[in-house]
C-alpha cells in the first residue's frame, strides 16, 4: 500500500456520497432492520425535541397568560411523556447503532485478513507489514462510525432542526428569518474547513502507523537492537515519529475545533438578534408572550443539532478518510490468479522439470536465464551456487508465488501454470532457512502441516524429526504454548520442529532452504537425522549450505549469475578439477563444514553480499 503522500485526496463531494454507498451496498442490506429500528427511535428523538419547543406556548399562554387551570394536568403530561418517549428511544439508537458498528468492525477486519491472506509475495515485498497492520487498525475503527454518524446526523440532528425550523416559523416567520441569517456563513466556514481536515487526516493515519510501526519492529527484533547497542539511534528515530505524530494531532485539534468559536460567535449574533428584534416589539404589547417564548425555546433546541451537524461532518470526513484507505487495500487485486478451468495438480510420481526458465522480479533485473534440469523422483537434487545466485529464486518459482517470463515448469509432465495453486502448494512442503514459528501451541505449530491430522499423527512427525524428546522437557509438552517467533526454543529445536511439520505433511515433494546458521555438532546431528528421514522417498530439492548434503545428493545443479553452469552427480562433478563445483569443493574442504554462501564464484563481483542484495532489493 502506499503511504499517505502518494495517495489522491478527493476534493469532490460526489465521492464521499459514492464511498457512504459503497459501504451501505456492501454492508446495508445484513442491518436494514436495526437501521429501521434506529431510524424510528431518532425520529422520535427529533419529534420529541421539536415538541418541547412547541409546547412552550401552550405552557405560557394557557398556563401562566390564561390561567387555564383545566389544562395544567394534561400538559404536565404531555411533557413528561414526551421526556420518557425521548429517554427510551435515545437509549435503543444508541446501543443498535452500536451493535451494527461493532459488527461492522468485525466484518471488516475479517475481509482484510482473507484479503491480505490472498495477495502475492509481490505486494508484501513492497509494504512494510507492520505499518500495513498498524494502518488497518486505525482505519478499521473508523469505518464503524461511518454510516452511525450519517443516520445519526440525518434522522435525529437534521430532523430535528428542521422541526424546530418549523416551529420558528410557524410561531414567528419574521423572527425565523432573523435567526436563519447565520446559517450561509456557517455553511461555507464548514465546507472550508473540511478540506484542510481532510488532507491532515490522512496525513496522522500514516503518520501514526508508521510509529506503531516502528514501535512493533522494533520489539520484534530486540536482540539485534541490543547487539548493536542501537537503543540510542532508535530512540532518536522514534522520539522524531512520536513529534510528528504530536504535531498532527495537534493540528487536527486547531482545525477541527476552530469550527467551535465560529460556530458560538455566530449563534450569539443570532439570538442577540432575535431578543431585540422580540424586545423592541414587545413594547407594541398586543400579542401575549407565547408565541415569542416557544420561539426562543425553538432556537435554543435547535443550537445544539446545529452545532452537532456542523461537527459532524468534521467526524465524517476522519471516516472517510478510514474507510477509503481500507478500499485502496480492499481493491487491490490479487495478480496472479489460477488459469480459467485449472485443474487439480495430480502427483503420481512427483518428477519435477525446470525447461528453459527465465524470471525477473517485479521491475528488477534478471535473475534467472533460461534454467533448465531435472529433478527426479524420489531423488535429492542439490542446489549450489554463490550467494545471489538464484538459489531461493528457484524455490519460490516452484511454489508459484510469482509468475515465470519464459518457460514451464512441469510436475510429472503437468505445467503448474496450468493447475491450481491450491493443489500444486498442497503437493510439496516447504522447509525455509528460518523457520516461522506462530502464535499457538507446540501441537497447533506441527499440526499446520496437515489441519486434520490427529494427535497421534502429530506426536509420530515430532518423533521422527527427532523433536519429541525436547517437546516433552517444556512445561506443558506438546500443548507449550509458543511466544512470538517461538523464542524460547533453540535455532535447531526450530528447525526440528518445521521439519516435523514438513514430515506431518507428507506430500511428495520436498523443498529445502539449509539453514545456513551453523548448530553445535550435537544438534546438527539431530537435525541431519530429521533431515534423512523428511527426505526419504521424496522428490528433494535442496539448496544445499554443507557439504555433507551435496555429497549425498542424487544430483547436483551449479548456478552462477542465474544460469545453470554444471550438473551432474558429485563424482561427476569432481572428475572435472577447474570446473565451478571442483573449486567450491576444494575450499569446502579445507575449511571443513563451511557454508557454500561462503565462497563466492571466481566471476562472481565483489560486492554481492546479503547486504548488498537487501539493498538492491530495496532499492
Ligand atoms: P540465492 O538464494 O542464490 O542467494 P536469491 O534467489 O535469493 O539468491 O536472489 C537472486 C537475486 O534476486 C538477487 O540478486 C536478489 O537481489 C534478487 N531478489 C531476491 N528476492 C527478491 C525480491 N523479493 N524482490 C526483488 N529481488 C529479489
Amino acid at each position: 500500500m502506499a503511504s499517505g503522500g502518494k495517495l489522491k485526496i478527493s476534493k469532490n463531494p460526489g465521492e464521499v456520497i459514492a464511498v457512504i454507498r459503497r459501504v451501505l451496498a456492501e454492508n446495508g442490506r445484513d442491518y436494514i432492520w436495526h437501521y429501521v429500528f434506529a431510524t424510528v427511535c431518532l425520529l422520535a428523538i427529533a419529534a420529541t425535541t421539536a415538541f418541547s419547543a412547541w409546547i412552550m406556548r401552550n405552557v405560557i399562554d394557557d398556563i401562566f397568560y390564561r390561567q387555564r387551570a383545566d389544562l395544567v394536568a394534561l400538559i404536565a403530561f404531555a411533557v413528561a411523556a414526551a421526556f420518557v418517549v425521548r429517554g427510551l428511544a435515545t437509549y435503543g439508537q444508541a446501543v443498535t447503532l452500536a451493535k451494527v458498528g461493532n459488527n461492522l468492525v468485525a466484518r471488516y477486519q475479517q475481509r482484510l485478513f482473507e484479503h491480505l491472506l490472498k495477495l502475492d509475495l509481490a505486494f508484501y515485498s513492497e509494504t512494510r507489514s507492520s505499518h500495513l497492520a498498524a494502518q488497518i487498525n486505525q482505519n478499521v475503527v473508523g469505518i464503524r462510525d461511518l454510516l452511525g454518524m450519517t443516520l445519526t446526523s440525518v434522522a435525529r440532528d437534521a430532523v430535528s432542526l428542521v422541526g424546530l425550523v418549523a416551529v420558528m416559523i410557524l410561531q414567528d416567520p419574521m423572527l425565523a428569518m432573523i435567526g436563519l441569517l447565520i446559517g450561509p456563513p456557517l455553511v461555507y466556514t464548514v465546507n472550508k474547513l473540511m478540506r484542510r481536515l481532510r488532507r491532515v487526516t490522512r496525513e496522522s493515519v500514516d503518520v501514526n502507523s508508521r510509529l506503531i510501526g516502528a514501535m512493533q519492529e522494533a520489539t520484534q527484533g530486540i536482540a539485534i537492537v541490543k547487539a548493536f547497542t542501537m537503543e540510542d539511534q532508535l530512540s532518536a528515530k522514534m522520539a522524531k515519529l512520536v513529534a510528528d505524530a504530536e504535531y498532527r494531532s495537534n493540528k487536527i485539534a486547531r482545525v477541527s475545533e476552530r469550527l467551535t468559536p465560529i460556530a458560538e460567535m455566530l449563534a450569539g449574533f443570532a439570538i442577540a438578534g432575535v431578543i431585540a428584534y422580540a424586545g423592541y416589539r414587545a413594547t407594541s404589547g398586543i400579542q401575549p408572550p407565547g408565541s415569542i417564548f416557544a420561539f426562543i425555546t425553538a432556537l435554543l433546541l435547535a443550537y445544539d443539532p446545529a452545532r452537532r451537524l456542523a461537527r459532524v461532518q468534521v467526524g465524517l470526513e476522519r471516516s472517510l478518510v478510514n474507510a477509503r484507505m481500507i478500499y485502496e487495500v480492499l481493491d487491490i487485486e490479487p495478480q496472479q490468479g489460477d488459469a480459467p478451468g485449472a485443474g487439480k495438480l495430480s502427483v503420481p510420481a512427483g518428477d519435477v522439470r525446470f525447461e528453459g526458465v527465465s524470471f525477473a522480479y517485479p521491475g528488477g533485473e534478471r535473475v534467472l536465464d533460461d534454467v533448465t534440469f531435472d529433478a527426479e523422483a524420489g531423488r535429492t537434487t542439490a542446489i549450489v551456487g554463490a550467494s545471489g545466485a538464484g538459489k531461493s529464486t528457484l524455490l519460490t518459482l516452484l511454489e508459484r508465488f510469482y509468475d515465470l517470463d519464459a518457460g514451464r515448469i512441469t510436475i510429472d509432465g503437468t505445467d503448474i501454470a496450468s493447475v491450481t495453486k491450491h493443489s500444486l502448494r498442497q503437493a510439496m512442503a516447504y522447509v525455509t532457512q528460518h523457520p516461522y514459528l506462530f502464535e499457538g501451541t507446540i501441537r497447533d505449530n506441527i499440526r499446520y502441516g496437515r489441519p486434520d491430522a490427529s494427535n497421534a499423527e502429530v506426536e509420530e512427525a515430532a518423533r521422527r524429526a527427532q523433536a519429541e524428546d525436547f517437546i516433552l522437557q517444556q512445561p506443558q509438552g506438546y500443548d507449550t504454548p509458543l511466544g512470538e517467533n517461538g523464542i524460547t526454543l533453540s535455532g535447531g529445536q526450530r528447525q526440528r520442529l518445521s521439519l516435523a511439520r514438513a514430515i506431518l505433511r507428507n506430500a511428495p515433494i520436498l523443498l529445502l532452504d539449509e539453514a545456513t546458521s551453523a548448530l553445535d555438532t550435537q544438534s546438527e546431528a539431530r537435525v541431519q537425522q530429521a533431515l534423512d528421514e523428511v527426505m526419504k522417498g521424496r522428490t528433494t530439492i535442496v539448496i544445499a549450505h554443507r557439504l555433507s548434503t551435496v555429497i549425498d545428493a542424487g544430483h547436483i545443479v551449479v548456478l552462477e549469475h542465474g544460469r545453470v553452469v554444471e550438473e551432474g552427480t558429485h563424482a561427476a562433478l569432481m572428475a572435472a578439477p577447474s570446473g565451478v563445483y571442483a573449486r567450491f569443493h576444494s575450499v569446502q574442504s579445507e575449511r571443513g563444514l563451511g557454508l557454500v554462501d561462503d565462497v563466492k564464484a571466481p566471476a562472481q563481483p565483489e560486492e554481492t553480499t546479503a547486504d548488498v542484495r537487501a539493498d538492491r532489493r530495496k532499492a
